[in-house]
């Protein structure tokens, strides 16, 4: 028994280290994927900023050939406006988030920056203009100072501490044994997901583009935290162009348009007041949400 037991277990030892290396590999093909997807153009030319005024025009979009999940959609966000995404779960919201940042390229239609399809352009520029955090943050497996750093790479490490503080994990991170050096992703510290939001808020302050992208930024974060970062957000959403996937409808109230998606498609817009006025899902949703405190998501 005990002759026998050793190599099954070093078999396991070797299952699990393939294992692993399969899993590493599987990503690898679903990032290779997409980058195949939304490869830059042989002719693409760097983004040019001018206003920072961002366009959807007639956009559709399909993960699947079968299921088009975003229909005929367009709005716009003006130079320094803020324009706000509401609607049930499963509607359509992160994947308009996505679309912009270019993860996937439209299906019909097009996403303009200043007059320049954002698929005409190099996305290294695309990138650089646009800070996004994500409803789920995926980390780097490196130290928590470079997955904060790549924001802006080469920051020095007061200006990581400094976006650190404004995202409220600067003390979280000093409580850890190699404080700004500790190793997180899945292969180190496993973050929780408001930690991992907090990440990626400290990173996108630090970045500090002219186009920002909250997708239910605080969505993961307790009550309190979640004001006081709330704060930190608008301040630095002032005079950005903004789209903001809103988890609470009061972070949506001074919003330049609204936008009620349901089944992908937009089905209410306008500001705050008219939506009310408009006495229609958006006035439910608000109704709601006073009565129980709950997110725009539910
Ligand atoms: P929301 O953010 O409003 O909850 P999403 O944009 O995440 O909605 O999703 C819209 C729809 O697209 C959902 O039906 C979802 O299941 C589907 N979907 C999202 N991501 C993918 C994906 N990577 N592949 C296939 N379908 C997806
Ligand atoms: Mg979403």
């Amino acid at each position: 028994m005990i002759q026998l037991y050793i190599p099954l277990n070093f078999l396991g030892v070797i299952y699990r280290e393939i294992k692993q290396g399969l899993a590493d590999l599987e990503k690898m093909f679903v990032l290779l994927e997409r980058e195949r997807e939304v490869a830059d153009k042989p002719d693409a030319q760097p983004l040019q900023l001018r206003d920072v005024a961002v366009r959807f025009e007639q956009v559709d979009f399909a993960y699947e050939p079968a299921r088009t999940i975003l229909h005929d959609v367009s709005f716009q966000i003006p130079a320094g406006k803020k324009v706000a995404v509401v609607g049930p779960s499963g509607s359509g919201k992160s994947t308009l988030a996505r679309l912009l940042y270019r993860f996937y390229d439209v299906g019909a239609g097009r996403i303009t920056i200043d007059g320049q399809e954002i698929s005409a352009v190099t996305q290294a520029s695309l990138r650089q203009a646009i800070g996004i955090v994500p409803q789920d943050t995926v980390l780097f497996n490196d130290t928590i100072a470079y997955n904060i750093a790549y924001g802006r790479p080469g920051a020095s490490r007061e200006e990581v501490e400094a976006a650190a503080r404004a995202a409220h994990i600067h003390d979280f991170i000093v409580s850890l044994p190699k404080c700004y050096d500790t190793a997180v992703g899945e292969r180190g510290l496993k973050l929780s997901g408001g930690e991992k939001q907090r990440v990626a808020i400290a990173r996108t302050l630090l970045k500090n583009p002219p186009i920002l992208i909250f997708d239910e930024a605080t969505s993961a974060l307790d009550s309190r935290n979640e004001r006081a970062i709330q704060a930190e957000l608008e301040a630095a959403a002032q005079n950005k162009t903004v789209l903001v996937v809103a988890h609470r409808l009061s972070t949506v109230v001074d919003a330049h348009e609204i936008l009620v998606l349901e089944g992908g498609r937009i089905i209410e817009r306008g500001n705050h007041a008219a939506l009310l006025a408009l006495q229609g899902r958006y006035a439910q949703m608000w109704r709601l949400q006073q009565q129980g405190g709950g997110s725009a998501d539910q």
